[in-house]
């Protein structure tokens, strides 16, 4: 009888020993949050790592990583809170994304993803009538990296510019995953990750906003301390939110980024061993696999699979193997609350509605052992008879 469970996530995080003097020193001064020296010391790391014009902000979780990036937009392009304007966003990917945008007053238009199961762009056309009375109104373009997969930047950046949209990326999921070997932020795009614990570079709790205007960098660094841009009355340039990162996640997190490319050197053999073994089973028609943007390297946070052919037995032997996977993501348009109290405008949800209800997220972790692969991908030669 084997033994082996897989859980959906195993986050990689340092033994206590690795860090106890960084915290007890961190206790000691009695400056364990309000952008102290850890914080400080991680973002100068991130910086480092993303070879970025300014330090990313770091927050206290990616969603409010990105409602911030929202807030400092709408207030640079000067739109009043209460004005309602539109972003045009894939509805397949996490709720959150999608919640930051409603608690700002953007309104989603939802819009259909490809093979790559991201954005689908050559789907969007806004000079139809249906959006000709708000068309003025649409300022937004959200491009998300789902399972990591950058989608092409210079399209975005021509579809943006032809349409007059602000592009921003929801690199939550992507942390590592890279376009023609350079980050988003490299070529210009605003851009948040999340350090979550399921997330592939965790501070256990975490995120950050990039941006190379500086503008919109002082902006989420006033929004995360409430929206104070000075001590001294506590005055405030914007109505922030208290969404600093405390000092232990950011300890943690620079203790993470050292190892981060030796471990994503082993992810990228593990998704190389999925990859041969899926293309046998994808050619025969009983599966399709993401299919990877050609100058993307992806990270995979998971390995998603959209199942043609024996799904229910699949994931039954998936449960009774004690193997997780994961409804990752669900389409967000139909979520209740998106289903029920709001008609949302859609731009053909054609690709998304037809692959919702078959697609599985597999667990893959950056120390995923040959044996634990192996057992994983035994249940496939089982079920599917190879
Ligand atoms: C994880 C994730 C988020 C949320 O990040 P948190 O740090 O958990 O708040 C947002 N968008 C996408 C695409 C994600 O995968």
């Amino acid at each position: 009888m084997s033994k082996i469970k897989i859980n959906i996530v195993r986050p990689i995080l340092p033994d206590i020993k690795d860090i106890k003097d960084d915290f007890s020193d961190c206790l000691k001064s009695g400056i364990v949050t309000n952008n102290g020296i850890n914080v400080k010391k991680f973002e100068k790391n991130l910086k480092l790592h993303f070879n970025s014009k300014y330090n990313p902000v770091t927050f206290c979780n990616g969603q409010l990583a990105f409602y911030a990036l929202l807030q400092a937009w709408k207030y640079k392009l000067k739109i009043k809170n209460f004005e309602k304007v539109y972003a045009i966003i894939p509805s397949f990917t996490w709720s959150g994304t999608i919640n930051s945008l409603i608690l700002s007053n953007i309104e989603p238009i939802f819009c259909d993803i490809n093979d790559t199961l991201t954005a689908d762009l050559e789907s969007i056309d806004l000079n139809v009538k249906k959006f000709r009375k708000i068309r003025k109104k649409i300022k937004f373009f959200i491009s998300i990296s789902n399972y990591g997969n950058i989608p092409d930047l210079k399209k975005i950046k021509s579809f943006c510019k032809e349409n007059k949209l602000i592009p921003l990326v929801d690199s939550a999921a992507a942390f590592g995953s890279t376009f023609k070997e350079k980050y988003p932020i490299n070529y210009g795009f605003d851009e948040i990750y999340s350090f979550h614990a399921t997330k592939i570079m965790t501070s256990m709790e975490g995120g950050c906003v990039l941006s190379n205007n500086k503008k919109i960098i002082d902006l989420v660094r006033y929004f995360r301390d409430f929206g104070q841009f000075e001590k001294k009355i506590g005055n405030i340039k914007l109505p922030g939110l208290n969404a600093k990162m405390q000092e232990i996640s950011a300890i943690i997190g620079s203790y993470n980024l050292k190892s981060f490319e030796k471990n994503f050197k082993s992810r990228l053999k593990i998704i190389k061993s999925y990859q041969n073994f899926f293309k046998y089973y994808s050619n025969r028609k009983f599966l399709i696999e993401m299919k990877v943007n050609p100058n993307t390297t992806c990270n995979y946070l998971y390995y998603p699979i959209i199942i043609l052919k024996k799904s229910n037995l699949l994931k039954k032997n998936l449960t009774k193997s004690n193997v997780s996977f994961r409804k990752y993501y669900s389409a967000v348009h139909t979520l209740d609350y998106y289903k029920k109290n709001t008609n949302f405008k859609k731009i053909s949800l054609k690709y998304t509605n037809l692959i919702r209800k078959k697609i599985i997220a597999l667990p893959l972790f950056s120390d995923m052992e040959k044996k634990e692969l192996n057992y994983l991908l035994k249940i496939f030669k089982k079920i599917y008879k190879k």
